[in-house]
């Protein structure tokens, strides 16, 4: 007798080739049984994987024995081929899937030698055996190519995101240098023409877009920082989501009148009630409307609708605009993507704020979407959000813009000389007193000698720590005293360490005059 493979395959085995066809079912049930005092872990799904491909191929492996097998075609592989590729997704090892062929052959040669009442004959248990064999090869190559083309995806993926970082990277330098050309002549023509009040007043206002420009560029960075950290969080409460898409609109008006757009804005009569960040669900629709402003040409139409459908409110954005190539629908919401169409790219953008609106719209529960009939078609983006009850409104609104505090005694403590000279300026241009002090130590000592009302620290200074001022100021001057801190830090802990240390409320910088002026407002109007 030969043990050679081919003349093993090609031996007929008719008997328990008809057996294992004709049991398949039993054995495999044995077979999970064993499987299962074996490996407790053995899961449902491991089962359900088991159960897909084993029936065919216990009939196949018994046809082939059964039959004399063509030593060039074993159709038995076919199945095992998918069984493997199956096991690997399903996150098994290969020693896991050796193991439980072992397992296999043991649980068929008993069961054959239980039901042929005999000891099979060696050339028998040779011929299963060899049959099995030849699965475990089919089956580690089908696993390996899995693997194979799971490495060539992955690695694709990787080149892909590092090409689109690169290109960010290029785009981000020339959006960031964009607003410093203007704001370096608008300053030389301040150093030249700085007596002529009409000139100022245009300069000023093109330092001011300039500056927001700046603004917004590196809040959506930070934001896409936090995305990667998983540390964006919302700060939700009931609203009425009109009140962020009125919000938004007002945000956009100067960037719509500039291209000349007409805006049509349809909102119901009855409240939206949604659980919200309102700072946040105002970035997403400023980020839409922003974009209809910018890839629409001049003079374009935009409209803006908001609806109740069904349990969630329904917003949509529609321009008459460049439109987006189907292909590229889904792909826009990816980080770092945008298409080259050279139009809308001179408002400027780092391709980021449409995946931080589907991020944000995703923590507020919802969905986004893009229709458009293609290129120079216009484009709409739909976002729906889950309604709620209706809210007590009882959420702290904000005091409204033209409720500016006045002549309250302010002390700042910044260390660095024209974020301090700067701030003072505004501060008492808006009719505060201020003194300013470029360290800790000297701030106390200021508050010492005249304590103030107002106390804006910088968290980050070179010589006591802003928390301690923080600290001291509170203890010293009581809870009379209104205690801000200033950071360049916006992390939730940040906040938290702010408020533990005794400070009333935390401002990022750049600080927006109108919202500490609002700040302060609130505070002194509530006592
Ligand atoms: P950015 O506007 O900074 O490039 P976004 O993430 O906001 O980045 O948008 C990604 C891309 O989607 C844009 O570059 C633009 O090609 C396309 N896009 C977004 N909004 C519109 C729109 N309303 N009409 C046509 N294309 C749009």
């Amino acid at each position: 007798m030969s043990t050679d493979a081919n003349l093993i395959r090609a031996d007929r085995f008719a008997e328990i080739g008809l057996i294992i066809q004709r049991d398949a079912g039993l054995i495999i049930e044995r077979w999970l049984r064993r499987a299962a005092e074996e490996k407790p872990p053995a899961t449902a799904a491991h089962r359900q994987v088991l159960m897909d491909q084993l029936p065919s191929f216990l009939a196949e492996l018994g046809r082939a024995l059964a039959e004399s097998g063509d030593p060039e075609n074993s159709r038995h592989c076919v199945p095992a081929v998918e069984h493997g590729e199956q096991r690997w997704q399903a996150g098994w090892s290969l020693a896991d899937l050796i193991h439980d062929y072992q397992l296999l052959r043991l649980v068929l040669l008993n069961y054959l030698d239980e039901v042929l009442e005999r000891a099979l004959e060696l050339r028998e248990v040779l011929a299963v055996g060899l049959a099995l064999d030849e699965a475990i090869a089919a089956s580690v190559v089908g696993f390996n190519q899995f693997c194979e083309l799971q490495a060539r995806r992955q690695t694709d993926a990787l080149h892909d995101a590092d090409r689109r970082k690169n290109e960010f990277l290029a785009t981000l330098a020339h959006e960031l240098r964009n607003p410093l050309a203007p704001l370096r002549s608008a300053l030389d023509l301040i150093h030249l023409h700085g007596t002529d009040p009409a000139t100022v007043d245009q300069l000023v206002e093109i330092m001011d877009r300039q500056v927001v420009q700046m603004t917004r560029l590196v809040e959506d960075l930070l934001d896409m920082s936090r995305i990667a950290l998983g540390k964006l969080t919302l700060k939700k409460v009931r609203l009425d989501a009109r009140t962020a898409i009125n919000q938004a609109v007002q945000t956009v008006s100067h960037h719509l009148q500039l291209k000349e757009h007409e805006l049509k804005v349809s909102l119901p009569s009855e409240p939206l009630w949604v659980d919200g960040d309102q700072g946040r669900l105002v970035q997403v629709f400023v980020n839409l409307l922003n974009n209809a402003i910018k890839y629409t040409p001049d003079r374009g139409k935009i409209a803006l609708s908001a609806e109740r459908r069904g349990e969630t409110a329904l917003v949509q954005v529609r321009d008459n605009g460049i439109g987006i190539a189907p292909e590229m629908r889904s792909r826009i919401f990816e980080m770092f993507t945008q298409i080259d169409l050279g139009d809308g790219r001179e408002d400027g953008g780092l391709g980021i704020g449409l995946s931080l609106v589907r991020r944000l719209v995703a923590l507020h529960g919802g969905t986004i979407d893009v229709c458009s009939d293609g290129l120079r078609k216009g484009s709409a983006f739909s976002v729906t959000l889950p309604l709620v009850e209706p809210g007590d409104n009882s959420f702290a609104e904000a005091p409204a813009p033209g409720h500016l505090a006045v002549g309250r005694k302010v002390l700042l403590i910044e260390d660095h000389a024209d974020g301090r000279r700067s701030l003072a300026l505004l501060l008492k241009i808006v009719g505060h007193t201020v003194e300013a002090a470029e360290n800790g130590r000297r701030g106390l000592d200021l508050a010492a000698a005249n304590p103030p009302e107002v106390a804006l620290v910088d968290i980050g200074l070179p010589d006591v720590d802003g928390y301690e001022v923080g600290r001291e100021l509170r203890v010293k001057l009581g809870p009379e005293l209104f205690l801000v801190a200033l950071t360049g830090f916006s992390q939730p802990e940040d906040r938290r360490r702010a408020l533990e240390s005794g400070f009333d409320a935390h401002l990022v910088k750049p600080v927006d005059l109108q919202t500490l002026q609002s700040l302060i407002a609130g505070h002194f109007g509530r006592r």
